[in-house]
């Protein structure tokens, strides 16, 4: 259904810092390029959070009926430590402390990114394209920009002359920093000699011996920089133009800022329409990173095993905690916020299951047309997950007011509502209903009778029985939460 014929989408441009109507190069089509992991650890929730939302976008894309190509990379080298110019590749530095080849480090945390992912139930992007499988069309993107006078090699390596770029475009465009500025902020490390300018950034750098990921290239055994795989893996896939980037806000610079600078230099050509940037996760006030240690795991919130909470969450619970908040905003994450997210999600789906026993009136006391038209007034405002939740919820008034035989609904009218809750809630948010999804019911009924045997073996203090259902259970990916109403389950 082409229903983004009567849906204006508006979204917020980082580039021009307004909500703009979106309107896609071609008509009923979307390419959609976002900035994905470097998989040289566990993604953390932090991480897990800037996906979600471009997960969300991408469902609300298709939803609305755009055809969508959607491209998510994997950085599997070239990406230095600390985001900086100088320095050990990630992957390559910790392939070396823990004496494994750094391919051996990709495909774990590869693995461990897409196991992340199913369990968050991510829909999976129309290609996954990796930086080492595109070392060649890098090489031949550094070619041009040389050709073109934008870039120059000193002993092997080859720069971005950032300054040659400034005097016929804007450096600086989608992160507002000037040039001047930049030459007072950057300090000199070791080795940036070579630079014709501290702003210049590496195209392809020179590999020291020590260095085990190189490959052979016109002007040295080097790497390429950081920022270029994206720029070619998104002309590769997407065009010179196409219509949205993503990423977190902390890739506006440099990492966005170059990507526009080498396609650009390239194509002649403005490369991205629209610029998305999600805001931070924070814990205890301070930016989730794995770098200083203030992060957690997305498993770790599934199995319990973790300092932070006091108890297990699901998944669908740890999504509906991230949607009530705008992705412009930053969110706080803690164990009281998660819980206040578990009682919102557990009246909703409640709701939802309760949607078949329902049967049509007579007549209709609750507009259902302007409801669902508030539902998508939400979503096309730059994809605002907090104020749908808020119409979410007089839905769910509503079926509460139905159960009490105080509002009805006539059939037309409960098709309607059904199908339109059901795409928000299941299809557009993602969000899962827990209870086992089998026809007679005699799954939850097992599962049930489980929890009730395993209740009994506790008073008996039969902790080893109670244990060995609970952990028989979580190999079968059935999850028992311990709860002060009881325990409940959910299904990964
Ligand atoms: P990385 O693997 O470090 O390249 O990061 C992958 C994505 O996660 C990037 O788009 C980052 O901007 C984003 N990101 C990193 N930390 C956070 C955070 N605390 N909150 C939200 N997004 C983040
Ligand atoms: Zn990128």
């Amino acid at each position: 259904m082409e229903r983004y014929k009567e849906n204006q989408l508006k979204v917020y441009n980082s580039l021009s810092k307004k909500k703009e109507d979106f309107k896609p190069i071609t008509a009923g089509y979307v390419g959609m390029y976002v900035c994905g992991p470097t998989v040289y650890s566990n993604a953390h929730l932090g991480n897990v959070r800037t996906f979600m939302f471009f997960d969300i976008v991408y469902r609300y894309l298709l939803h609305l009926g755009y055809k969508v190509r959607y491209v998510r990379n994997i950085t599997d080298a070239g990406h230095l430590e600390n985001d900086a110019e100088e320095g050990e590749d990630k992957i390559a530095k910790k392939a070396r402390l823990e004496q494994i080849e750094p391919m051996e480090v990709v495909q774990r945390y590869t693995v461990d990114f897409h196991n992340v992912l199913k369990n968050y139930n991510f829909l999976p992007p129309s290609i996954e394209p990796t930086a080492t499988g595109h070392i060649v069309e890098q090489i031949e993107m550094i070619k041009e920009i040389i050709e073109k006078g934008f870039a120059y090699e000193v002993n092997g390596s080859v720069y971005f002359d950032v300054f040659e770029y400034n005097k016929k475009e804007n450096y600086g465009i989608l992160s507002g920093r000037k040039v001047e500025d930049l030459l007072h902020n950057t300090r000199t490390l070791d080795g940036q000699s070579d630079k014709k300018n501290p702003q210049d950034f590496a195209l392809w750098k020179k590999a020291d011996e020590r260095h085990i990921m190189r490959w052979p290239s016109p002007w040295s055994d080097g790497f390429p920089g950081w920022h270029l795989e994206c720029s070619v893996m998104s002309t590769k896939y997407l065009g010179e133009s196409f219509d949205i980037h993503g990423g977190g806000m902390d890739l506006k610079f440099p990492h966005h800022e170059c990507e526009i600078a080498q396609s650009k230099t390239c194509s002649g050509v403005t490369p991205v329409n629209y610029w998305m940037h999600t805001n931070m996760l924070s814990l205890n006030g301070q930016r989730m990173a794995k770098s200083t240690g203030n992060f957690i795991l997305p498993n770790e919130i599934l199995s319990g095993e973790n300092d932070i909470l006091p108890k297990a969450f699901s998944a669908s619970v740890v999504r509906f905690f991230n949607l009530q908040a705008n992705y412009r905003s930053i969110l706080d994450f803690s164990g009281e916020a998660l819980e206040a997210s578990e009682k919102g999600h557990s009246k909703l789906m409640e709701a939802v299951r309760f949607l078949d026993k329902i049967e049509a009136s007579k007549t209709s006391t609750f507009n259902v047309k302007d409801w669902v038209a508030t539902c998508y007034v939400a979503m096309n405002d730059d994809f605002n997950t907090p104020i749908l939740i808020s119409h979410l919820f007089e839905a769910v008034k509503v079926i509460n007011q139905i159960k009490e035989q105080k509002a009805s609904l006539t059939a037309e009218d409960l098709l309607e509502f059904k199908e339109t809750l059901n795409a928000f809630v299941f299809d557009i948010l993602g969000l899962m209903n827990e209870k086992l999804q089998d026809n007679s019911g005699k799954i939850n009924g097992v599962v049930e009778l489980l929890i009730k045997l395993r209740k009994e073996a506790r008073e008996n203090k039969d902790w080893a029985l109670s244990d060995q259902i609970r952990d028989e259970l979580i190999e079968l990916g059935i999850q028992l939460k311990d709860g002060k109403e009881g325990t409940t389950f959910s299904v990964n």
